[in-house]
């Protein structure tokens, strides 16, 4: 069996990458969502264990000198990061597993792991991102101007990603973001154990066994 893919997720703030994983998880049983580890609060309707395993700093910190942590990262005053032992469990076990997590941390599990399938994924424009921030009515509007700067930081590390998506239609974007990561699965380099048996089996035939 191949191991799963370690897909990350990333995405200005507003791009709707929530409901985009959402739907993905929806549609196709193919995936595992890590739920990440986060000091900030819950914002209404989140619940523990689902959106985030909500935690203090000191907690936080102790998870990094245990060193429990894939990635983390400070994202506006708040540190957010990626249990190890759900995301190393499940690509064993050969199933794709997906990190909605933002730049600095995206970058930082790239290096550690190089064959990570990075995707980028925005809205279609910036005026709709503004639009989509104040909508979702749950951060004041300082919150969102400084979410807009972080975004404006981000755009600089897009060219370090695999693939960008334009969240212009929910349905569309989940498919093509499931078509892409199935895509994935044929690279050679992902395929190493199908080849290795198969030329097992041919050096057998050729010995005559
Ligand atoms: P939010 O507060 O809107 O839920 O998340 C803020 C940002 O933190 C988002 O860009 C989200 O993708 C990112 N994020 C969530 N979990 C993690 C994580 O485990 N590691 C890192 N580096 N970023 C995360």
């Amino acid at each position: 069996m191949n191991r799963g893919i370690l897909v990350v997720v990333s995405g200005f703030s507003g791009a709707g990458k929530g409901t985009l994983m959402k739907r993905l998880m929806e549609k196709y049983d193919d995936y595992a969502l890590s739920v990440s580890v986060t000091t900030r609060s819950p914002r209404e309707g989140e619940r523990e264990g689902r959106e985030y395993f909500f935690r203090t700093r000191e907690e936080f910190e102790e998870l990094i000198a245990q060193d429990q942590l894939i990635e983390y990262a400070r994202y506006v005053d708040n540190y957010y990061g990626t249990p190890r032992e759900y995301v190393d469990n499940q690509l064993s076990a050969g199933k794709d597993v997906i990190l909605e997590i933002e730049i600095q941390g995206a970058l930082k599990v790239k290096e550690k792991m190089p064959d990570t399938l990075l995707l980028f994924v925005t809205a279609p424009s910036a005026h709709e991102l503004k639009e989509r921030l104040q909508g979702r009515g749950t951060e004041s509007p300082e919150l969102i101007k400084e979410r807009l700067e972080r975004a404006c930081e981000e755009a600089e590390g897009i060219s370090g990603y695999d693939y960008l998506l334009v969240n212009e239609e929910l349905e569309t974007c989940v498919d093509v973001m499931h078509e892409i990561i199935q895509n994935e699965h044929y690279r050679i380099g992902r395929q190493q154990a199908f080849v290795e048996n198969i030329v097992q089996e041919l050096k057998a035939f050729v010995k005559g066994e």
